[in-house]
């Protein structure tokens, strides 16, 4: 299988990032609220990831492939990442006691800013956890953004994800996307990231595709290009989500 032609960028090892080794990460804060945790871990060297990038994260003896996990910001060598609390590695990282030792390397996967065109401003949809990279871009790159909609289907604390709004999406009523819908205008982008269905729906509602970035989940074995486990078809070919993605042009999907 040949990997997509076109024009494409791809993530490059920043130097003194620790791109290909295991480094300890140690959990040293968290707060938990509405069936997430934001987990602030300690890594040996600076993370220096990005807006959009991700880390592969796993327990220190398992599970057997590590997982993706965006980052809610870096500085340092302090990271933060804003997980669900389900599953084998993120349940671990919202119950274990602090100082638990975990494994990490990256940053993987293109920067956010360098996956956009930058002629535009952008209205940011976030559902759930993938909340946590777009609030990095907010944070990082205002510029870039028009308004944000992110939504959450439980109630959390007023302190868990500080100065963000949240909607918090009760039974039929509007949710982030609806609100997305709602404010974009012709000549604004969109970048989303969340549940395929949020994905969808977005897609179904946009009168226009240019200028819109989807951030899409696969389940990826090495984060840096060589297993393919994450390779998703767009009308250019194959598409590897680690190092060609997250974030891909809506116009590049066959939605
Ligand atoms: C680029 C990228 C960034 C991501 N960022 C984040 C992030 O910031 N925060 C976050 O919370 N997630 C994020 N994810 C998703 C996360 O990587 C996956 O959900 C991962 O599987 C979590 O690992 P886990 O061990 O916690 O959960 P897993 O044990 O892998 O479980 C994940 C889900 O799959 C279900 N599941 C597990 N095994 C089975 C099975 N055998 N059959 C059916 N269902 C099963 C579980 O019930 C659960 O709903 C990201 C994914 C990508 C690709």
């Amino acid at each position: 299988m040949s990997i997509s032609k076109g024009r494409r960028r791809t993530a490059t090892p920043v130097a003194g990032s620790f791109f290909l080794c295991w480094q300890a990460a140690y959990l040293d804060r968290r707060r938990q609220s509405g069936g997430y945790a934001v987990v602030e871990l300690i890594v040996e060297r600076e993370a220096r990831g990005q807006p959009g990038q991700f880390l592969m994260a796993r327990t220190e003896c398992g599970p057997a492939l590590p997982r993706p996990l965006s980052l809610l910001w870096a500085e340092g060598k302090r990271v933060a990442l804003l997980v669900k609390d389900e599953g084998q590695l993120r349940a671990r990282m919202a119950e274990a006691p602090l100082g638990t030792r975990f494994d990490v390397r990256g940053p993987y996967g293109v920067p956010y800013r360098d996956a956009v065109e930058h002629s535009r401003r952008y209205v940011l949809v976030g559902g759930g956890s993938g909340i946590a990279p777009l609030r990095f871009l907010w944070q990082r790159h205002p510029e870039l953004v028009e308004s944000v909609a992110f939504g959450l289907r439980h109630t959390v604390d007023e302190n868990f994800l500080p100065d963000t709004p949240l909607l918090i999406e009760e039974l039929g009523q509007p949710t982030a996307g609806d609100q997305a819908l709602h404010v974009w205008r012709p000549g604004l982008g969109l970048i989303a990231c969340g549940p395929r269905e949020m994905l969808r729906q977005l897609a179904a509602g946009l009168p226009e595709r240019k200028g819109v970035y989807f951030a899409l989940e696969e389940r990826m074995g090495c984060g840096y290009g060589a297993c393919q486990g994450c390779v998703v078809m767009t009308r250019d070919g194959p598409l590897r989500l680690c190092t060609d993605g997250p974030l891909v042009a809506l116009d590049r999907l066959g939605w």
